[in-house]
């Protein structure tokens, strides 16, 4: 029954929030394969089986044709990790806000997907919203596609209009709004069918890992030929057919609704799960006959930058984590390294971990998964790394920076990104709204986001990914605003707050408790400034929190961990708990950190 003779690959690429995940259970539904309640989103049967997969594959049947729907990340610092999903597929649903039109993030993936020659289907997704425009958004993907060098073909994309979440999507906007067969039909013409060659010799490749308690490593792969039964004895070939590993098959999976299904055998075009390889590698080629060519190799990116990961011993140390120990974190980060592509960690005599990965988000996602596992740490200041190459030269890692800004900010960005050594390659202007290009080091993008942030007004738009190591630029000039450190420990006071607030901005609020040396804002003038934020007007008076109707607080930029990775400072730490993010310094008293600098 897992045998199909019509399969279809596609991911769905979207912006977060243009309603990818609302639009996936919808399809499930629709076709029938989604459990009750159950959502993308959800990770119960995994959690039972101890299965950790990267991305989340799913699939459905509409007219007798199995659509394998591969999970793309939704983050464009995973720049290589988009693109092997993309290899393992045949088509995407570039889906767009009708309302918004095409993000940053999107723009990536597109980029990526249009070199790679597939031909995306565009859908204009939520045209319920009040403020949608499909024409002028529609008139905006084919500017973009244009801009990304599409080619003819390319150029000449099917449209489809949704409403997502109504469960709707039809071809003409005059058309009769019934439910989302449209979509499907169009996905159906503009694809073919990958469930070709059955009869030649087998061969896979690998475009993800996953982990079981049971299985051990876990390759997720793609068909292309030939067909291959559980227990099967296979190779695997890297490195153009140079590494061999021959292996037997313990467990075959393929995807059915948002469930794997052990099956007896995986064919031609399908996409599934192959056990058995405890040194899986993403790229390789699995094949019977050795004799079988070996597919093009998938380039990982290599990470850019690090941090030191390790147990919290802050004063609240160990109050609000499950797993705070040295050793529990190592052991959570040894299992991660199993599935986590471009991950690298090195363990130190001292028991703290650094951590190697493609960028803040890279690394912050991974510390956000632990943290709602229930693991307490802290981590200092991501430095990017430096390698020094074979003839003697240093280098760094660049990337390309997409910034989308209201115009009359460009001037004002285009001054700091240069200061950051980032070079302007490309600037267009649209509605009021200017995107820049530039091409930078990892260490000018480092803590810029919050300055960024605060410069646009929270109006800009800024996304990076890997390009290459090139030679070192040099010193990088950066304004760094200066901390203000509590001298005390203790609820803070709003009235001190309100006295605090304008020389800088808060990361805490009212009647949060304090410690010495935790940060709790930054001053804008860049002095470093001990402080007391738990003194109130008058430390007698009784005041039930909250409740200071006299004064006005801003409310505080609180502080999440990626917030706090790009904030903090080199003499900084970054504690992570399951309740809360907290930065401090190092040295939590001020005779420490003098010390501490002199050494
Ligand atoms: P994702 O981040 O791309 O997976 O987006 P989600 O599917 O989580 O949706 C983001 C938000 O958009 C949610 O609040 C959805 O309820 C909402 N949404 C999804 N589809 C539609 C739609 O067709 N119309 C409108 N108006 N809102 C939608």
């Amino acid at each position: 029954m897992s045998k199909y003779s019509d399969i279809r690959n596609i991911a769905i690429i979207a912006h977060v929030d243009h309603g990818k995940t609302t639009l996936t259970d919808k399809l499930m539904q629709f076709c029938g394969v989604s459990n009750e309640g159950s959502t993308m989103d959800s990770n119960a049967l995994e959690g039972e089986r101890g299965i950790t997969i990267y991305a989340k594959n799913t699939s459905l049947v509409w007219n007798g044709v199995k659509i394998n729907i591969v999970d793309t990340p939704g983050h464009a610092d995973f720049g290589s990790e988009v693109e092997r999903v993309l290899r393992s597929i045949d088509t995407v649903l570039l889906l767009v806000d009708a309302q918004e039109g095409p993000m940053p993030q999107t723009r990536f993936v597109l980029k990526k997907s249009l070199e790679l020659g597939l031909k995306p289907i565009v859908v204009l997704n939520k045209i319920d919203k009040p403020a949608a425009n499909p024409a002028q958004t529609l008139d905006a993907v084919l500017e973009l596609f244009l801009e990304l060098g599409a080619n003819e073909e390319q150029i000449e994309f099917p449209v489809v209009y949704a409403i997502g979440r109504e469960g709707v999507a039809i071809r003409n906007l005059a058309d009769d709004r019934k439910d989302l067969a449209p979509l499907l039909d169009i996905v159906l013409e503009n694809t073919s069918n990958a469930a070709i060659n059955a009869d030649l010799p087998f061969q896979a490749q690998t475009f993800s890992l996953g982990y079981d308690n049971f299985l051990g490593r876990l390759a997720i792969v793609r068909v292309y030929q030939g067909s291959i039964k559980d227990g099967a004895p296979v190779t695997s070939l890297l490195n153009g057919g140079d590494k061999k590993t021959n292996f037997r098959i313990t467990k075959l999976y393929s995807f059915h609704g948002v469930e794997r299904q052990v099956v007896g055998e995986l064919s031609a075009g399908d996409i599934g799960i192959i056990s058995g390889n405890a040194t899986a590698m993403i790229g390789e080629t699995i094949v019977t006959d050795i004799s079988t060519a070996v597919l093009p190799e998938i380039a990982i990116d290599p990470p850019t930058i690090s941090v030191v990961v390790m147990a919290n011993d802050s004063p609240f140390a160990g109050k609000e984590g499950k797993f705070v120990t040295g050793r529990q974190i190592k052991e959570r980060l040894e299992r991660e390294m199993e599935t986590n592509v471009g991950m690298r960690i090195v363990f130190q005599d001292d028991g703290t971990s650094v951590l190697f990965g493609r960028g803040e988000l890279h690394i912050s996602v991974l510390l956000e998964q632990m943290r709602r596992e229930g693991f307490e740490l802290a981590i200092s200041q991501p430095q990017a790394i430096t390698r020094i190459e074979e003839d003697g030269t240093k280098t760094e890692p660049y990337e390309e920076l997409t910034i989308d800004v209201p115009t009359e900010f460009s001037g004002n960005i285009i001054d700091t990104i240069n200061r950051r050594k980032g070079m302007l390659m490309h600037m267009g202007e649209r509605e009021g709204t200017t995107r820049l290009i530039f091409e930078i080091p990892t260490r000018g993008i480092i803590g810029y986001r919050g300055e960024f942030v605060v410069a646009t007004k929270g109006l800009g738009l800024m996304g990076a990914r890997f390009l290459e190591f090139r030679e070192y630029a040099g010193e990088i000039k950066k304004h760094v605003a200066g901390s203000m450190i509590s001298m005390i420990a203790g609820p803070a006071a709003g009235y001190a707050l309100f006295n605090l607030q304008d020389r800088g901005l808060l990361y805490i609020g009212h009647a949060e408790v304090v410690y010495e040396g935790m940060v709790i804002g930054n001053t804008s003038k860049g002095e470093e400034m001990a402080v007391n934020p738990v003194k109130g007007k008058n430390q007698s008076n009784v005041r039930s929190s909250g409740n200071d109707e006299a004064i006005n607080l801003v409310p505080p930029y609180t502080l999440s961990i990626e917030r706090g990775m790009e904030v903090m400072k080199d003499d900084e730490f970054l504690e992570i708990t399951p309740k809360s993010v907290r930065l401090r310094k190092e040295y939590l008293t001020e005779s420490d950190r003098k010390n501490g600098k002199r050494k």
